[in-house]
């Protein structure tokens, strides 16, 4: 198949792009390089089945494609509040953008979403048929809402104009590839131990996150993209649940050193509790992660060794 990975050149996007050429497919890649680099996707460029575009998913674009992943937002914190206004157009621009040449070139197109649909959640652990506790107008709001908005177009493109969506919302995934300075919990954790600093835990770091492997995860988008049982959402992610001082400890004993654990402010609107219910994607993709959290932040650490050398 031909495919367009928006987003490609970022961390997950990266994955996703190998993952489909080891398939056999041809795949385009196309990335404004905000939060992604050419460096991930390097390893790539000499395969003829692949293809890197540098565009803006905000700008219209046309491929001639059978599949559409669109991944393409910053998903770090400090990175989407960098530019807010960009990235709520990033998400809101570019599912249009996305779903208008799905719809056009009749391919199947796939949204990453997040499980910051459903903001600081009142229930726990989150399903699918939570609507969310969401502030439509704090620091957070440019990802959470332009997120929220992406799924609205999705769902009205395919009641209205028969796009055949996918609609994932991923829970925090973490893995090689992340960038140092990505201002994401593991990566920061990680890359702070390697280098001897304490680890800057946000408040008293008893909120809460369940986090997935990488390969777990994109194991997930490749099932879910290629069934045709459901288009979503479905929450994809770990359902381990740990407080941000229990992965403080892990990192810590996995990396070894002399770093300590200090405490920084809390950001406003950070959810305090967050783990998913999979229960629809193990009924309908027969998918659950099997990487434990000890084992993936062992193979993070080993690419984060390497990456600092360079
Ligand atoms: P990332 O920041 O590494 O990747 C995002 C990619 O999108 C980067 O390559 C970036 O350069 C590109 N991009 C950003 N704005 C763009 C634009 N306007 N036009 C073209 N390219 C643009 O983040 P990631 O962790 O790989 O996340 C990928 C997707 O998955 C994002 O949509 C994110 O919201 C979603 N997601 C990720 C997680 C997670 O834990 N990793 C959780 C929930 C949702
Ligand atoms: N966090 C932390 N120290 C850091 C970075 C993040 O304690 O150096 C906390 C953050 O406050 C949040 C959790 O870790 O409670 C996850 O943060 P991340 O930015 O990775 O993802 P998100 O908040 O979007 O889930």
């Amino acid at each position: 198949m031909k495919i367009l990975v928006t987003g490609g050149a970022g961390f997950l996007g990266s994955h996703l792009c190998e993952r489909l050429l080891n398939e056999g497919n041809e795949v385009t890649c196309l990335d404004n390089f905000f939060t992604g680099r050419k460096t991930n996707v390097a390893h790539l460029l000499g395969n003829p089945n692949f293809e890197l575009v540098r565009h803006d998913v905000t700008d219209p674009f046309k491929f001639e494609v059978d599949q559409i992943y669109n991944l393409a937002c910053p998903a770090s914190p400090p990175h989407y509040q960098y530019n807010p206004i960009k990235t709520t157009k990033t998400s809101v621009m570019g599912a249009i953008n996305c779903l208008g040449l799905a719809k056009r070139v009749k391919a199947r197109v796939f949204q990453a979403s997040t499980s910051e649909v459903y903001g600081d959640p009142e229930i726990h652990p989150q399903s699918e048929a939570y609507w969310g506790h969401v502030n439509p107008i704090g620091l957070r709001s440019c990802y959470d809402e332009g997120k929220r908005c992406a799924e609205t177009l999705f769902f009205d493109y395919h009641r209205e104009n028969e796009v055949d969506i996918r609609v994932i919302r991923i829970f925090n995934t973490y893995g090689p590839r992340m960038l140092s300075n990505d201002g994401r919990v593991v990566s920061n954790f990680i890359v702070q131990a390697l280098r001897g600093e304490d680890l800057t835990v946000y408040g008293e770091g008893l909120q809460t996150r369940s986090f997935c492997y990488v390969d777990d995860l994109i194991e997930g988008f490749v099932r879910f993209m290629n069934q045709t049982e459901i288009v979503g959402p479905m929450n994809l992610g770990n359902p381990g649940e740990f407080t941000m001082m229990e992965l403080a400890e892990i990192v810590l004993k996995k990396v070894g050193g002399a770093s300590k654990i200090v405490h920084r402010p809390l950001p406003s609107d950070d959810p305090k509790q967050r783990q998913p219910d999979i229960t629809l994607a193990k009924k309908h993709l027969g998918w659950e992660p099997t990487v434990p959290l000890e084992d993936g932040i062992e193979r993070t650490i080993a690419y984060f060794r390497q990456a600092l050398k360079k």
